[in-house]
């Protein structure tokens, strides 16, 4: 099938494109008027939801947070583009309309949230990863794919949509659903107001200038005060330019895009926007993710019987072919081998880690360059550093349970989602102070054994280096390190807080967009 002209005629409904509302709703779920108000309606737009395609916590985020917000109260649904991957796991999903020329299937996740997926088999329908071929090489034509799916999302959120159900609220998440805000802002009639979250600025979506006429985008956008990143199309820009409300995924994140270093070109505009950007941190499945019940470990445990935690860290070492021992100090990691990881700097200190006595297991994939420096360590030190290099959900879980210690030294981190579990299973994080990670780490200080990690501040293997140091320190005390652990497997990680938050920002930007209706003029 070729690639159809782009925007291409909306297709109507079977349900027959009802343009019926009661009105937006209000607080608590529920209206600011009669209690049978309906409950506040969000359309979650993202490329990236567990467990049906994940490349890292994006993944995550989009799986578990609608489902606390159902559970508060709030009418959500979540649209995906219909890659082949999500065929496989739901087959042919039925559809319900056709929008610009894709068809949108209806299906639910695994938590019983609705899903809307967009299928354009001309764009999504092929083997590969949501956003690369099997090479690592991006789709060439990921400006057109995620250009239509922002645009249609953006059209269920308007009086443009065949659908029955119509969102109160476009909710986009990182760069490929930048677009939706900019076409509610500027030209779709009733658009719903928007609000976008940032889970990594660092990817933004860049295309050359020429995109702007192939996506046929509004006349005059193609600005600096619109999409216009420095002589390309930014679909990120687009979206922290056009939409209500930003949000990024840690109030300490929030603060850091701010400025120059961690700001990627987008400092100044995220400053001027700073009354409207929100940093609220993630939570984690905390049922997926609980050492009590964890069927993809060796032995359960909680805080009361942590001694059965040796057992799985046996068969880590087991697993990963080290020396098997209890008295050394086992060191993991889990996730992207990329520069912002500062994988880098575990290496920069693997030599010093091993003559200490520690032992080191890798899972992850990334940058070949990194991927090989860790392969040479894991040579040099046969017994004591092991790498595998690949994705996998099971054993990243065995690393969780059966590490002492959990490496993140990462240059920067939006929210993270590793530290959070490698504290609920007991292994205290070393991690960098940045962005969520100092967000959601209680630093251990130096001499006490008050936290539940260990932060350090320069991105530099010395530092990190100073943090194992006290780690290992902390650890050789067992009972200051029982109190450690206990610190962090007692921490509330659960989505219901950060949920709330949501829908409270939700609520005033309904409230809102309801008061500027009533206005005259
Ligand atoms: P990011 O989104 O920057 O990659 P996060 O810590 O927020 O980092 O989330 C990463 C998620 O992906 C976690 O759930 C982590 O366990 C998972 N993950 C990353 N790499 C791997 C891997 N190689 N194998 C299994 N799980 C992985």
């Amino acid at each position: 099938m070729g690639e159809p002209e782009f925007p291409l005629r909306i297709g109507g409904a079977p349900e027959g494109g009802i343009r019926d509302r009661t009105g937006p709703a209000g607080p608590d779920g529920g209206g600011t008027g009669p209690a049978t108000d309906p409950p506040v309606r969000v359309l979650f737009v993202a490329s990236e939801c567990a467990p049906w395609v994940k490349t890292g916590g994006l993944a995550d985020v989009v799986a578990a947070l609608p489902a606390a917000l159902v559970a508060a109260g709030l009418d959500v649904r979540v649209c995906l583009p219909f890659y082949r991957s999500i065929r496989r796991e739901v087959g042919e999903a039925p559809a319900c309309a056709t929008v610009l020329g894709a068809l949108v299937r209806e299906a639910t996740l695994p938590s019983g949230v609705p899903v809307y997926l967009i299928d354009a088999p001309w764009l999504f329908g092929r083997d590969g990863g949501p956003y690369q071929d099997g090479e690592g090489r991006d789709w060439r034509d990921n400006a057109q794919r995620f250009g239509l799916f922002a645009r249609v999302c953006a059209s269920l959120a308007s009086d443009e949509t065949p659908l029955l159900w119509r969102p109160d609220v476009f909710h986009g998440h990182d760069w490929q659903a930048g677009l939706g805000p900019m076409w509610l802002k500027t030209a779709l009639p009733g658009a719903a107001p928007s609000v976008m979250t940032i889970h990594n600025l660092a990817f933004q979506g860049l295309f050359p200038p020429e995109t702007v006429n192939a996506l046929r985008l509004p006349p005059g956008v193609y600005a600096v005060e619109g999409v216009e990143f420095y002589g390309r199309l930014s679909f990120l820009k687009a979206g922290l330019h056009y939409a209500d409300v930003l949000t990024t995924v840690s109030p300490t994140y929030a603060r850091e895009i701010q400025e120059e270093a961690q700001g990627c070109g987008l400092h100044g505009l995220l400053a001027r926007r700073r009354a409207d950007l929100t940093g609220i941190v993630n939570g984690i499945d905390d049922i997926v993710w609980n050492p009590a019940t964890d069927p993809l470990i060796t032995a359960r445990y909680d805080s009361k019987t942590l001694a059965e935690k040796r057992f799985n860290k046996e068969a880590l070492q087991r697993r990963f072919d080290l020396v098997v021992d209890p008295t050394r100090p086992l060191f993991g990691m889990v996730g992207r081998l990329t520069w912002q990881k500062g994988v880098d700097l575990v290496a920069e200190i693997a030599d010093r880690l091993v003559q200490a006595g520690g032992q080191l297991a890798v899972l992850g994939t990334g940058e070949r360059g990194l991927e090989d420096s860790l392969r040479v360590l894991a040579r040099r030190h046969r017994g004591a550093i092991a790498v595998r290099i690949g994705f996998e959900e099971g054993l990243a879980h065995e690393i969780e349970a059966g590490a002492d210690l959990f490496l993140m030294p990462s240059r920067f981190e939006p929210c993270g989602l590793n530290q959070m579990y490698s504290q609920r299973y007991g292994t205290p994080p070393v991690a960098r102070a940045t962005g969520g990670l100092a967000d959601t780490i209680r630093a251990v200080g130096p001499g006490d054994c008050a936290g539940s990690g260990f932060l350090f501040e320069e991105a530099t293997g010395t530092a990190l280096w100073e943090a194992v140091e006290q780690a290992l320190a902390a650890y050789r005390d067992a009972s200051c390190w029982t109190r450690i652990m206990c610190h962090g497997m007692r921490q509330d990680f659960s989505w219901t807080r950060s949920a709330l938050r949501y829908r409270a920002l939700y609520h005033a930007l309904v409230s809102g967009a309801a008061a500027r209706r009533r206005m005259p003029g």
